[in-house]
């Protein structure tokens, strides 16, 4: 999951969270659940050539996860994204979020053999994998 205290959150904080409420109501109200989907699909097709799983992203309350950004698993295997409505607060914003939570959907498996925290190395390499390919187009 994406943390809110997390050196993930911290980078991103100075840059995304400066975005005045009426700008934050409008993202919200054009921004549904078909469209945080698409944003999805787009990464998984740009960034892994499609092979990720296809989950449902929806608009969530993490308040009390203190989290941007979730996705759960059922033994294993990923069915829902969420994004919290009250702090992701623009497009680019929910776009990097979602590419974080994509990476622990690619690397959930491997991670978890290799006995890593799900932010270790190989959730890391993913990150910079990705990271790479969007300076690269
Ligand atoms: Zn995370």
């Amino acid at each position: 999951m994406a943390l809110r205290g997390s050196t993930y959150a911290a980078s991103f904080r100075h840059r995304n969270f400066v975005s005045a409420r009426p700008e934050h109501r409008s993202f919200l109200n054009q921004t549904g659940q078909e469209d945080l989907h698409g944003f999805y699909q787009q990464i998984n097709q740009d960034s892994f050539d499609g092979k990720l799983p296809d989950v449902r992203v929806n608009w969530g309350d993490l308040t009390a996860a203190d989290a941007y950004g979730i996705t759960h698993f059922d033994r294993g295997t990923p069915y829902l994204m969420e994004l919290d409505r009250e702090t992701v607060r623009s497009e680019s914003f929910a776009l990097d979020v979602i590419r974080h939570e994509s990476c622990h959907i690619a690397t959930n498996h491997e991670a978890k053999q290799r006995n890593e925290d799900p932010h270790g190395p190989t959730f890391t390499a993913c990150m910079a994998r990705i990271q790479n390919r969007a300076d690269n187009d």
